[in-house]
């Protein structure tokens, strides 16, 4: 991550396109578009690259999320499973839908703990929604097991893990639906933008017509296309899919450095006993986006923090602080902060998450570190801030 770093002529090439046929909609003006369909195109890269029979661009990885919520059927009192230890879209997608999010604990891979996810089943439950975050993936042969013995649908928020592969299979392809976003900061970018895939072919039929207000998309005269069903606007533009198509043929050599970078620090930092690192549940298909340490206590993981400060050392979190990916923080949801009136069952089930108690996730991301891949680094440049960085741990041990 992120693929900004990386920009280069396909991108620009892709771009120029668009610009000089000026349609930059993704439907309709077939004539003026001299025969580009950029959204169309990338799509068709992402379900042969990803071996997926569906491939629906979205505006954003948050709206992916809403479009696989919705095809799903998921509403108005249904409860969704996901992980305390996330970005907020997580939430924000099911309370759009009106549904209940229902956050249980993470375990040392970073994501949802199987045994949590078990527990908090109900009559109510529609989905297990696992985020494989930070480059890595949780354990989907587990969850794929409760989902199939419970009838739930698993929706996989693939967004930080994009290239990952979990026993042979692409990461996000597993489930019954699962995404990744072109945002800025991701692996691969569009500036703006995701994706909803499945193999599923009512899902792929609802998708494409949801994310633009219900039009069936039959013919070529769009005014007189019919409106199966209701729909919204969660369209990408020709201009986002175009920057889009030309970073995914980068995509192997993209995750080809990630892994190298990745390998090299790894490599540096094992050389702290005291360190451990998080587990990985196929190591083979880590994406390597992040590499993801535990410190023994949480004081020695802040003392690592100031340490790496100090060294001016930049590309890292610790989540524990922070104000986007854990439950901690997020006094926005657990204070039912609004705009429109939510219902009472949903104001009291999210108000009921400041009572709810999650020692195992506090332990681990209190005590977690989570280092940023970069795509620009040189080989010596990874293995000086290898150097760097072990110098730092081992100052506060
Ligand atoms: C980035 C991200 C999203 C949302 O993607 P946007 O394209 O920014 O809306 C959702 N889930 C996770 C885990 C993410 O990292």
């Amino acid at each position: 991550m992120p693929g900004f770093e990386l920009f280069g002529d396909l991108e620009r090439k892709e771009l120029n396109d668009v610009l000089e046929n000026g349609v930059l909609m993704r439907y309709g003006f077939d004539g003026m578009r001299n025969g580009h369909w950029k959204a169309k195109e990338l799509e068709s890269a992402i379900e042969s690259r990803f071996d997926i029979k569906h491939a629906q661009l979205t505006s954003s990885g948050t709206t992916a999320l809403n479009v696989a919520l919705a095809v799903m059927g998921i509403g108005a009192g249904d409860e969704v499973i996901m992980p305390t230890f996330t970005f907020v879209a997580s939430f924000e997608s099911i309370l759009a839908a009106g549904a209940i999010p229902v956050l249980v604990e993470i375990d040392d891979t970073l994501t949802l703990d199987p045994t949590a996810v078990e527990k908090a089943i109900t009559p109510k439950t529609k989905a297990v929604m696992p985020v494989h975050m930070c480059g890595s993936m949780a354990d989907l042969d587990a969850l794929k097991d409760i989902c199939d013995r419970h009838d739930l649908y698993l929706l996989e928020d693939a967004c930080q893990a994009f290239g990952a592969t979990y026993k042979g299979k692409k990461v996000g392809t597993i489930g019954d639906a699962g995404t990744f976003s072109f945002d800025f900061v991701k692996t691969i970018t569009c500036g703006e933008g995701g994706v909803m895939m499945t193999n599923n072919d009512d899902f792929a039929v609802w998708a494409d017509q949801y994310t633009d207000h219900g039009h069936d998309h039959i013919g070529s005269d769009r005014g007189a296309e019919t409106h199966p069903i209701l729909g919204y606007n969660f369209r990408i533009s020709e201009l986002h899919a175009a920057v889009g198509l030309g970073q995914i043929k980068r995509m192997d050599e993209f995750i080809a450095i990630q892994r190298r970078n990745h390998s090299i620090l790894k490599g540096a930092l094992s050389e702290i006993p005291e360190l451990s690192f998080r587990r990985v549940p196929d190591p083979e298909g880590d994406s390597c986006g992040f590499l993801n340490f535990f410190m023994p206590t949480a004081e020695l993981a802040s003392k690592v923090v100031q340490a790496f400060k100090d060294r001016g050392i930049d590309s890292f979190w610790n989540y524990y602080e922070n104000n986007w990916h854990y439950v901690r923080r997020w006094d926005h949801l657990k204070n039912a902060k609004s705009l429109f009136p939510i219902s009472e069952e949903v104001r009291s089930r999210i108000e009921g998450i400041k009572d709810q108690k999650f020692p195992q996730s506090d332990d681990l991301i209190s005590r977690n570190i989570s280092c940023l891949i970069k795509l620009s680094w040189e080989e010596q440049q990874v293995r000086d801030l290898g150097k760097k960085m072990t110098e730092a741990i081992r100052s506060v041990l």
